[in-house]
């Protein structure tokens, strides 16, 4: 098809998921022109619909809350975890920028995030390993505050939601398991 209306900018984004709508803002944020693109009729991506737990290692909140923990240990656990995928440059990347991200978004968005204080790594006992204090998650966003966009953002799975909440909600559904006692434990975590 002939294209009908030609549009420039310095910046053209491809998805409109985490990776997509961060490189944007940080794009946009530096000044530049951004147009994001997406091929659905809803934004969002598969991040519209993931738990938001990120693993940061040395995370501001956790600093705050006086965790003990090193860029160090975490690449001795990546290592561990990683063998022979263990990627010096990508991991050392991500260490020192995971943090500064952290802050990026917590100073010059809306994002906020929380600790998952008792959130431990997948193998605490590994090398490197920790019991808690290296992931974060979204913190829950009042989506009123969208207006219309929020019916352009893509609604969660029905198969992982209990009376519209995700799974991974789990302070909502710990107030719902304490209030009507049906549920078993809820620190039940998506991600
Ligand atoms: C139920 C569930 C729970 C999860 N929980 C967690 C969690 O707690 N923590 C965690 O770290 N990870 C979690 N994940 C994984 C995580 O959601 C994904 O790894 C992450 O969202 C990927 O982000 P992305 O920006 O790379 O891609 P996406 O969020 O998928 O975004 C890509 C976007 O690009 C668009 N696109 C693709 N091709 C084109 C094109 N040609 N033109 C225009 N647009 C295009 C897509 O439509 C999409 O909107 C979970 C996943 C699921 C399914």
């Amino acid at each position: 098809m002939k294209p009908t209306k030609t549009v420039t900018c310095d910046v053209l984004v491809v998805g409109s998921g985490a990776g997509g709508l961060a490189t944007a803002l940080t794009a946009r944020h530096h000044g530049l022109d951004v147009i994001v693109t997406e091929k659905e009729p809803v934004f969002g991506g598969t991040t519209a619909r993931s738990g938001g737990w990120m693993w940061i290692p040395c995370n501001p909140l956790a600093q705050k809350e006086g965790f003990k923990d090193s860029k160090e240990a975490a690449r001795t656990y990546l290592q561990h975890e990683a063998g022979n995928h263990f990627d010096a440059g990508r991991v050392d990347a991500f260490l020192e920028n995971g943090p500064k991200m952290v802050e990026f978004f917590e100073t010059n968005t809306e994002m906020e995030f929380t600790l998952g204080p008792a959130f431990s790594d997948y193998h605490p006992d590994a090398p490197g390993g920790t019991s808690g204090g290296r992931s974060i998650v979204a913190t829950p966003y009042d989506g009123r505050k969208l207006g219309k966009e929020i019916a352009r953002l893509r609604p969660p799975l029905k198969e992982i939601t209990f009376l519209g909440m995700m799974i991974g909600s789990g302070k909502e559904l710990l107030h719902l398991r304490n209030t009507v006692g049906i549920l078993p434990r809820t620190d039940v975590r998506c991600g």
